[in-house]
């Protein structure tokens, strides 16, 4: 979106905007939840209403400014449902990238969330006629073909699912395919073959890009989880569509995305408690940074506590720290004192002291033995022992203000949650937020392991929404601007 400068003389600002007094961002954030979902030029309207009242109502909250303002070139994207699709080929870019594991030389899936999540879309599309063409990468094959990265399992439990035909096609571009694709009848649906055992995705090569949209009336983005990355299938092939006057939208679960971490936040419902987790700071001290300018509360666990509490000048024995992120840990608690905003760290922990087993893990880092877990309930932690969990004391805390809220995030576990002795502050975290939600607060997790961690507790089915993006989530929390979102064409 291009913003520009206007004057008075030049623009007359909606009547609505007219009658606003302006004392700060939070008027405009209501506001603009009115717009966001009107045509281009009613939006283009309201943002230039807007920078007229910016220009001539000073002291203006110019940090707030710029979130409304992205916020409103991200919703701006157009979606499947403005489309008519009927007899097109959709190019459509979805996240497969499912957990697998060979079983009696076989690969089988073990989690099939990802391509539950893509169902909405495609049934929408194949109720509309469309001929649908999917694309997604699996793992990491550096570019070769590598068959236990196949997506063949995949087309087998897509169509399962879906209870639908699904072909499969053994390579992702190329006069094959392409004569495959232009034989295809309204309804057809075939997935590709993995897309990065190319070489010339990931490098977003602008001639695959334009192999791809040779298979493309429209392209359509779904894969929310692999929209933080430039690649030929998500920029690449979005720009060569456009390049051959075709229409580049999102698909339903990137539009649920896209308004959960991105509009509802926006607008929160307060108190906005905000819960993070996970094991560094510096995976989420830019989320922190722009939470502290929204939430009412926010709660820290994980091992990222202790970089908190270095930071406050106490011992943190052999617990998982970030020593080089300590002046940031400072600047947080100096921004939160600043912002009023309520900056909880945890009072109490489980420990555990760390022993050798002389075995390696799959990264070649040595494996430890976590003897002797206790509670601790003092500031500092003892020099022999690493803090693995937030303790009782702390959690109910957190419950506590979890209990308060209308609007929650939570990103990150509360401890190595994966270890069943140090997952109940985890757990307790996860059942305060599902007791919130009953209540009538909307709970937003955040993507990654929380949503893994949810899971587990069987609690997933009982929270306002569970983001599919890992990396792609964090950095849409951290105000980035998605290159994936980015590409798609504008309503
Ligand atoms: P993240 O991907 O940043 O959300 O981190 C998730 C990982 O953090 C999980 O694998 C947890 O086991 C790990 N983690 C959480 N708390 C701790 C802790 N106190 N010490 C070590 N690792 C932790």
């Amino acid at each position: 979106m291009k913003i520009f400068r206007v004057s008075q003389e030049d623009y007359s600002p909606p009547a609505e905007l007219h009658r606003l007094s302006v004392p700060n961002a939070r008027n405009f954030s209501r506001i603009s939840a009115s717009f966001v979902n009107a045509k281009k030029p009613e939006r283009a309207a309201f943002c230039a209403g807007i920078l007229v009242l910016w220009e001539f109502q000073k002291p203006f909250d110019c940090q707030g400014f710029s979130y409304i303002l992205s916020a409103l070139a991200d919703m701006a994207k157009l979606t499947v449902n403005d489309l008519d699709v009927r007899d097109k080929r959709v190019l459509m870019r979805v996240d497969y990238n499912v957990p697998m594991e060979e079983k009696d030389g076989q690969m089988v899936i073990n989690d099939a969330t990802r391509i539950k999540e893509t169902l909405p879309t495609l049934k929408l599309l194949v109720k509309n006629g469309a001929k649908i063409i999917l694309m997604a990468h699996l793992g990491r094959p550096d570019g070769k073909k590598e068959p236990t990265m196949s997506l063949r399992p995949v087309a087998a439990k897509l169509a399962d699912m879906l209870g639908v035909k699904v072909a499969f096609q053994d390579d992702t571009v190329g006069e094959r395919i392409e004569k495959y694709v232009n034989s295809m009848k309204a309804g057809d649906v075939v997935l590709l073959e993995n897309v990065r055992f190319y070489p010339e995705e990931e490098s977003n090569d602008p001639a695959f890009s334009e192999k791809l949209a040779r298979l493309a009336d429209i392209f359509v983005n779904d894969a929310f989880g692999a929209a933080h990355r430039a690649h030929g299938s998500t920029t690449g092939v979005a720009r060569a569509v456009a390049q051959r006057g075709g229409k580049c939208a999102a698909g339903l679960l990137m539009e649920r995305e896209l308004r959960f971490l991105g509009d509802e936040l926006e607008n929160p419902a307060r108190p906005f408690v905000v819960i993070l987790g996970g094991a560094k700071v510096s995976d989420k001290i830019k989320v922190i940074d722009r939470l502290l300018e929204k939430a009412d509360s926010i709660l820290i666990g994980g091992a990222m506590a202790y970089t908190f509490k270095l930071a406050q000048g106490l011992q943190i024995g052999k617990s998982l720290v970030e020593p080089d992120r300590v002046e940031m840990a400072k600047a947080a608690f100096e921004k939160a004192k600043k912002k009023g905003v309520t900056f909880l760290i945890p009072t109490d922990n489980v420990i555990a002291n760390p022993a050798p087993t002389g075995k390696l893990n799959k990264k070649g880092k040595p494996v430890l033995d976590l003897q002797n877990p206790r509670v601790n309930t003092q500031p500092n932690i003892p020099a022999e022992a690493e803090g693995v969990d937030i303790g009782p004391a702390t959690a109910a805390r957190y419950r506590d203000e979890i209990a308060k809220a209308k609007t929650i995030l939570w990103n990150g576990p509360m401890g190595i949650f994966e270890d069943p002795r140090f997952a109940e502050g985890t757990n307790a975290v996860a059942k305060a937020v599902v007791e919130a939600t009953q209540k009538g607060a909307k709970s937003i997790i955040g993507g990654g392991d929380s949503v893994k961690a949810l899971n587990k507790a069987k609690l997933g089915d009982q929270v306002t929404f569970m983001s599919t993006g890992g990396g792609a989530s964090l950095e849409f929390l951290e105000g980035s601007e998605l290159p994936g979102v980015a590409a798609l064409s504008d309503k």
